[in-house]
């Protein structure tokens, strides 16, 4: 029986993407031939390619509003250092809302003058400010709107003039947003769309050529735009998967359909952190993530029961990240909610243990 997979990245796909996956691996179009041994300029190939980046744009509502979907390497880390490099002269403002906002702000420094305008720092990233105010002469203000690693989410984001740049790794076509107030979002694919080694971005056009450093060619928006997304060999089984994964959300009922789904599921969950005495959650209730519920046990003694018992329920992957500590569920949009039933009837049943 496949676990209940709840791990926060690499994290689980849906089965029918991994079966027509590991399909193509070995015959691919039923062409006798595997989808890694052949030519990314090949006409199957640049089909997949070009599907995925009209899907990624369909998805999110973007078709035909001056943007671009690329596919590009380097992870979201990648990301943290060519957002600068293309579009910071002079200062950008950064919101601190996790490890991995503190990241991007670490790059952002390194070419210009980074404005952090607000940080949950203190209070180890445990909720999401809200009263800042974001300066009107910055390039651009960048936020993280899902936090992996704390398990906290934006529910809003600000109004600004500046142009408005979202790390959505982590919650990226998970949840009805007005995508149109953003103009770059970047997400790497292995939280909620495929395998490990590409990376979407997503780009309103007009946003480029604004900064006057020279731009080497890898680190180019322009450059991969001008050159649909095969400057040079993109990771062409992640792109792939994510293109199926993409389909397969496609064919569900997008958007409008998984929120609700995620929804439910978290629902589901945060009721019980909240109810069972046993259990509770660690970031400010009106901050906490559909995607990612970071909670701990209220008593550390019952850490190796509660282990083990989850470990025999078949779960997988909730640990909680080793900066946090305690437990960290993750609910993409491919975790059924059957397995969060199957999580909380562990902490039921870790309960009545105890009486
Ligand atoms: C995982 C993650 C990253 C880093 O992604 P890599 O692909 O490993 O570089 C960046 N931002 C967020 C929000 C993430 O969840």
């Amino acid at each position: 029986m496949k676990k209940h997979n709840f791990s926060a990245g690499p994290c689980i796909l849906p089965e029918e993407v991994l079966k027509q996956a590991s399909e193509a691996i070995i015959n691919f179009n039923n062409d006798n031939l595997s989808l890694i041994e052949i030519s990314h300029r090949s006409a199957p190939f640049v089909e997949v390619i070009e599907k995925a980046r009209s899907l990624a744009l369909e998805l999110l509502g973007l078709e035909n509003k001056g943007y671009k979907a690329l596919f590009l390497q380097g992870g979201a880390s990648m990301q943290f250092l060519m957002v600068a490099y293309n579009l910071l002269n002079k200062k950008a403002a950064y919101l601190n809302t996790g490890t991995w906002a503190d990241k991007a702000i670490k790059e952002a420094k390194e070419f210009g003058e980074m404005i952090e305008v607000a940080s949950s720092k203190d209070k180890g990233f445990s909720y999401i400010p809200k009263d800042y105010t974001i300066p009107t002469d910055v390039d651009f203000f960048h936020c993280t709107s899902n936090n992996t690693v704390a398990g906290s989410q934006m529910h809003e984001f600000p109004e600004t003039d500046v142009p408005l740049i979202c790390d959505m790794s982590s919650d990226i076509f998970s949840r009805q947003l007005d995508f149109e107030k953003f103009d770059l979002i970047y997400a790497g694919a292995q939280k909620n769309m495929g395998p490990a080694g590409a990376t979407l971005v997503i780009i309103k056009e007009e946003i480029l050529g604004k900064v006057e450093r020279h731009i080497p060619s890898m680190l180019n928006y322009q450059l991969h735009i001008d050159k649909d997304s095969m400057y040079n060999t993109p990771s062409v089984f992640a792109i792939y998967v994510s293109m199926l994964t993409l389909q397969w959300l496609k064919d569900l009922g997008g958007i409008p359909f998984i929120e609700k789904v995620n929804k439910q599921k978290a629902a589901l969950l945060y009721a019980e952190i909240d109810r069972n005495p046993l259990f509770k959650g660690i970031v400010a209730k009106e901050d906490r993530s559909t995607m990612n519920a970071t909670f701990t046990l209220t008593d550390d003694s019952l850490k190796e029961t509660f282990d083990t018992m989850w470990k025999d329920a078949n779960i997988n992957g909730i640990n909680g990240h080793r900066s946090v500590g305690g437990y960290r569920a993750s609910m993409y949009n491919a975790l059924p909610l059957s397995s969060v039933q199957a999580l909380v009837d562990v902490m039921q049943a870790l309960e009545k243990n105890q009486k």
